[in-house]
């Protein structure tokens, strides 16, 4: 369907959502190959997320993305079109001040995402315009991989079945070399007028020196991890003390890099083996989180197992404020706590381990915890975060028995034996020897005396006893079950 006052200089207007990049965009590769001029927006919308709006640390990460993906366009002969407002209403807008011969963009599959651009496409098309959507995010879309009857799968090992079976040769799309650009004259917000930085104070100070956002970070740090680590995933993926995972996370879920890409690099470079194998699993739970959020779309507000609607959640302001500055008491539980504030990101064992505390030793219900994580996570991402807070919390599809408590101090031994992760993030207890380390109440007071620790001063007792939290949290289980 083509509008009349088209002409031949009539633009594609390309969207950019969670697809920052040029490389293996399907939606920016459509316009280039229209042969028309194309013009490319990011719409920083207020008004659609709702309650999920970007959280602190993301906005820290979407700053610098666009960023980049503006020197990126401009290098090509383009640029990035910023609006700020209700997306609705900006889209539609500018597809008619442009005249635009066609809107593309790749498809998003949060909830509020799906319900607006379902009515910005119906809006487009009414007007009598083209739009046009893509996957320029996942593997496989939501609705390809179901079961022989048509519906989701809930268990995740047939799922990744399933998907796997359906990838084979992936061809991937160039980066266009060259952009005509049909931007002229059009206004764009000043980055920096958005305020997406923090400034008093700049808690993301600790951020600079981990992260490079945008699609050139996105490669390096992809071609690092399957040169150096991805073979040894297996291995090493557990261990918070070493760097054996990818961090590829934020550029994931900003779309730097696509799961096509991230795939096809690895089968390509890295021999095959349990770590390759592993590591394409993890890129299968990415996938199968979004499956869960498109098709359960109260996931991230909901037990997914509706028996949990009635479990005896706690809630301690004081301790859940302990909680998140990584004072528990609970070395690894600090530790990755404290990771997460100062960099933005924490090592999955211990997302793992801070979850079922929160959820388990301190009984408090898991959307405090997704909420937090939403504000301090660069790769917050509804799918990812809401199915692995409710996989820990055992309210999830295919999830943890919520009677399967970790044991902070077993957890830590096992996978910081050498004690480097809790030495770096929680230096004023370094000086205790290994067997000592991940319980420092436990350790004779000679011990501590001579580590220079006195507990309560320099580092606090533990906000919880073990054994009573996990009995606690074991009865208030039962009483679920009982009540069912
Ligand atoms: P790698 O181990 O290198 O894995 C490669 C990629 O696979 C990751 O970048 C990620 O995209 C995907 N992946 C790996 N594990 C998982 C998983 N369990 N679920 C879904 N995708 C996975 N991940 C997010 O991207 N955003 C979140 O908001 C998020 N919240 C989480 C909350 C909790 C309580 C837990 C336990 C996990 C959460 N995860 C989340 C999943 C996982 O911890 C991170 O994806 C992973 O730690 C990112 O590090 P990496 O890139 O080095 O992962």
């Amino acid at each position: 369907m083509s509008n009349s006052s088209h002409s031949a200089s009539s633009p594609v207007l390309v969207w950019f959502r969670q697809d920052l990049r040029l490389a293996d965009n399907p939606a920016l590769n459509a316009a280039v190959h229209s042969g028309a001029p194309v013009v490319c927006l990011y719409v920083l919308d207020d008004a659609t997320p709702g309650r999920w709006m970007p959280g602190g640390a993301s906005r820290w990460w979407l700053h610098h993305s666009l960023k980049s993906l503006d020197q990126s366009l401009q290098a090509i002969g383009g640029r990035l079109v910023l609006r700020r407002g209700d997306a609705l209403k900006v889209v539609t807008g500018l597809a008619q001040e442009l005249q635009a011969r066609a809107v593309y963009w790749n498809r998003c599959y949060e909830p509020y995402a799906r319900a607006r651009d379902t009515k910005i496409k119906a809006q487009i098309r009414d007007a009598g315009y083209e739009a046009e959507t893509f996957n320029g995010s996942l593997m496989r879309e939501p609705w390809e991989v179901t079961t022989k009857d048509g519906g989701p799968y809930r268990v995740y090992t047939p799922y990744f079945r399933a998907l796997s079976a359906q990838i084979d040769d992936i061809a991937l799309l160039p980066a266009p070399q060259k952009l005509n650009d049909g931007s002229a004259g059009l206004h764009s917000d000043g980055l920096t007028t958005w305020d997406l930085l923090p400034t008093a104070p700049d808690w993301a100070s600790g951020f600079t020196p981990v992260w490079t956002p945008g699609e050139t970070g996105a490669h390096k740090r992809l071609g690092a991890f399957a040169a150096k680590c991805a073979s040894q995933y297996d291995a090493k993926r557990n261990l918070p003390g070493i760097a054996g995972t990818s961090r590829l996370s934020p550029h994931l879920h900003f779309g730097e890099v696509s799961p096509r890409q991230v795939w096809s690099h690895v089968v390509s470079n890295v021999a095959p083996g349990s770590g390759r194998e592993t590591f394409l699993k993890e890129i299968g739970w990415r996938e199968f989180s979004y499956s869960l959020l498109y098709h359960f779309d109260d996931l991230p507000e909901s037990n997914y197992q509706s028996k949990f609607n009635d479990f005896p959640w706690d809630f301690d302001e004081n301790a859940f404020k302990r909680w998140t500055r990584g004072q528990t008491g609970y070395p690894i539980v600090d530790a990755g706590m404290r990771q997460l504030w100062q960099t933005g990101w924490m090592h999955n064992r211990v997302r793992m381990i801070v979850a079922s505390f929160l959820t388990k030793h301190l009984l408090m219900d898991w959307r405090r915890g997704e909420e937090w994580f939403w504000d301090t996570l660069v790769d917050a991402d509804l799918a990812s975060n809401s199915a692995s807070w409710q996989w820990v919390a055992g309210s999830g599809a295919d999830a943890a028995p919520y009677f399967r408590i970790f044991n902070p101090v077993t957890q830590g031994e096992k996978f910081d034996a050498s004690g480097d992760y809790v030495r770096h993030w929680v230096p004023e207890i370094a000086a205790l020897p290994d067997k000592h380390l991940h319980a420092p109440w436990a350790a004779p007071s000679d011990v501590r005396a001579k580590a220079g620790i006195v507990l309560g001063r320099d580092y606090p007792h533990p906000v919880v006893d073990h054994g009573k939290a996990r009995e606690r949290a074991l009865a208030a289980y039962a009483s679920l079950k009982d009540a069912a």
